[in-house]
């Protein structure tokens, strides 16, 4: 079996630590999984990732169908090649983004027609053209399409979107199930390419070799209980799954709402299969998920904070443009272990960002992505030591005790 989830602590809690064995390697969860949006953890090379202990990443079959076109990335022999990462990946399936471009999307039940960001051209993604563009990408974890609606909605929308979501995960299943069957070979449907993605893709040699992928289902549901339930039932009764996503929150509700989602998602899913929090990544987000039973996390917070000075530290957020950090000597977080922390000052990082050098950026995002990725390993940590309790507690104290 490519994919394979072991416990390795107590089932009858919540909060868990544990191996999620993949195609690429496993990946020693909790964990959390730096967000290259276009193939490229933004200012971070393969390398870095690799040296900062990131071991499994994410990257997203909306952009990528877009530019520089899912048929491109499979004729460069899927996204690990093209993008030189050997661990693990995880695609998004864009539904967060189809259904983000408000303006400019038409939702029926066969799917979303929408105008590309880009330059405004029709495209339509239906559940099977989503798994077509998420197996051309090759990642290990391929997402549903699935109806996402903003956090806040009211009972009936997030029903219908919940109800919709579970009628699309059947046909994202039947068609992943039959493109497996067919192999790499089959030509991809012109529709899904613009005409020169299809005029360059078709004469373009298929020399992808994919393993096997799994697909994930996505809990939605919003902020009703009853519905997060239905939503997890439902998706059980529609397949054996290698691990489950949860959707729809980090998206403008309350904090409470979402840790009270986390608690009735928890209970309605097996315990033996990893649970994917998906786009939430502030470290305290990380911890509390992780009290509530959640083993992967994704966000982009810490390399975009990290290109407008923003930083973690183990006793808040700080933004590094400040004047008061003008003559301070301290590395961004005493306790940190990054290159950015190991060598240099706060006074030279807010220099660096002041005077717009690119040095600043990436040793910001450095230090950010280090920061969330040791933050799950010490997590994992003290799960496995039986002690989680007394140090999320710790560690949360300390941390929102100085944050201004
Ligand atoms: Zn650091």
């Amino acid at each position: 079996m490519p994919f394979r989830f072991t416990l390795e602590t107590p089932a009858a809690q919540p909060a868990r630590a544990g191996v999620f064995e993949t195609p690429h390697g496993p990946v020693a969860t909790p964990a959390f999984m730096p967000v290259g949006t276009l193939a490229s953890v933004k200012a971070l090379d393969p390398d870095d990732l690799r040296a900062l202990g990131a071991q499994m990443i994410l990257s997203n079959a909306y952009h990528l169908h877009l530019r520089p076109g899912d048929e491109i990335v499979r004729a460069m022999g899927g996204l690990h090649a093209f993008m030189q990462w050997d661990g693990p990946i995880l695609t998004d399936s864009g539904g967060f983004q189809v259904f983000s471009l408000e303006t400019l999307r038409t939702i029926r039940e066969e799917g979303v027609e929408f105008r590309s960001h880009l330059d405004g051209s029709r495209r339509f993604f239906t559940p099977e053209t989503v798994m077509r563009i998420e197996r051309n990408l090759g990642a290990d974890v391929i997402m549903q399409f699935d109806h996402v609606v903003p956090g806040q909605s009211e009972a009936g929308l997030a029903r219908e979107a919940m109800e919709r979501s579970l009628r699309w995960l059947a046909r994202c299943r039947d068609e992943f199930v039959r493109l497996e069957d067919v192999g790499p070979a089959e030509p991809p449907p012109e529709a899904m390419l613009s005409p020169e993605q299809a005029a360059l893709g078709l004469a373009l040699p298929r020399t992808a070799r994919y393993g096997e992928q799994a697909l994930f289902p996505i809990v939605q549901g919003g902020i009703h209980a009853d519905l997060r339930r239905a939503s997890a039932r439902g998706i059980m009764e529609l397949g054996d799954w290698v691990g489950v996503g949860i959707g729809g929150l980090s998206v403008g509700e309350p904090k409470p709402d979402m840790y009270a989602m986390l608690e009735e998602t928890h209970e309605a899913l097996p315990a033996d299969r990893p649970r994917y929090l998906m786009g939430v990544g502030f470290p305290e987000d990380l911890v509390e998920g992780v009290r509530r039973g959640v083993d992967l996390f994704d966000c982009v917070a810490p390399t975009r904070m990290g290109r407008t000075g923003g930083v973690f530290t183990t006793d808040g957020r700080l933004n590094i443009k400040r004047a008061e950090f003008r003559v301070d000597p301290r590395p961004l977080d005493e306790a940190c272990d990054c290159p950015a922390c190991r060598r240099f000052s706060r006074a030279y990082l807010r220099h660096l960002f002041v005077t717009e050098e690119i040095l600043g950026l990436r040793l910001l995002s450095l230090h950010n992505v280090h920061f969330l990725v040791r933050l799950m390993r010490d997590a994992r940590t003290a799960l496995r030591d039986g002690r989680f309790d007394a140090w999320s507690t710790d560690w949360l104290a300390r941390y929102f005790s100085t944050r201004t």
